[in-house]
């Protein structure tokens, strides 16, 4: 019997430093399904981050040019500093095509796809404290103090936003918030409002 083959979008957002990108490389692992967004930003790029696989690096011009050709889904400026941008013709294309898309983005931008994609499922990483998600960001090692206390306030913000979110996963054991975000992405596939042309295949029609 034929599945239905329209892509599912999926926005998994949360505090800088919760862990999200981990835990979205390990979902594109285990499900070849599933494609990543590769957004666009004006930030620098880091030791090891690869053009198109990390991010798309534009210039602050480039991405200006990119919001007047409205060519983004959502875009932000993150930290007041630096603009990021979801490309919307890919997330587009991807779902016609019936794959399911991941979107890793901020909790602004991730509530204004809610609003244009209201079918998106929305999921919030959130960290098990305050405590570890501080150690995370600066355990990781890619910020400047300054940098580390304008993420830490803004994650203040952040987390109060959690109840419009459709699930929550707390990142404390690194395998448990992999497999609960699985589960979540497995169940809405599997759920009948995203299988009608089975449900009428089952009616006979
Ligand atoms: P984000 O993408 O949300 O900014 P990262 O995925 O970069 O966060 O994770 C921030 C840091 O925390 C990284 O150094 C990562 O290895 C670490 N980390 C992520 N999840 C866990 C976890 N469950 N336990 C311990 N460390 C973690
Ligand atoms: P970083 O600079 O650590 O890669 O990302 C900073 C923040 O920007 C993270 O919370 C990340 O999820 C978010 N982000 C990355 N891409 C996008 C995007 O396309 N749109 C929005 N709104 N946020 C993004």
């Amino acid at each position: 019997m034929d599945n239905d083959k329209k892509g599912l979008l999926f926005v998994i957002s949360g505090p800088s430093g919760v862990g999200k990108g981990t835990i979205c490389k390990k979902l594109l692992e285990r499900r070849k399904e599933l494609k990543l967004s590769v957004s666009v930003t004006t930030r620098a790029p880091r030791p090891g981050e690869i053009e198109g696989v990390n991010y798309f690096f534009r210039s602050e011009e480039q991405f200006q040019d990119m919001i007047a050709r409205d060519e983004f889904l959502e875009y932000m400026c993150v930290f007041g500093k630096n603009h990021y941008g979801t490309p919307k013709a890919y997330v587009a294309e991807q779902r016609a095509q019936g794959n399911d898309v991941i979107l890793e983005i901020d909790v602004n931008g991730a509530l204004n796809v809610k609003k244009r994609c209201p079918d998106a499922v929305m999921i919030f990483i959130a960290p098990p404290s305050m405590e570890t998600l501080k150690k995370r960001l600066v355990g990781r090692g890619t910020e400047t103090e300054e940098a580390v206390e304008r993420r830490f306030a803004e994650a203040v913000k952040e987390l109060a936003a959690a109840g419009e979110y459709d699930y929550i996963v707390v990142n404390d054991s690194l395998d448990k918030a992999v497999k609960d975000t699985e589960s979540i992405l497995v169940s809405e596939r599997l759920h009948v409002s995203n299988n009608p042309k089975l449900i009428n295949i089952l009616k006979g029609e």
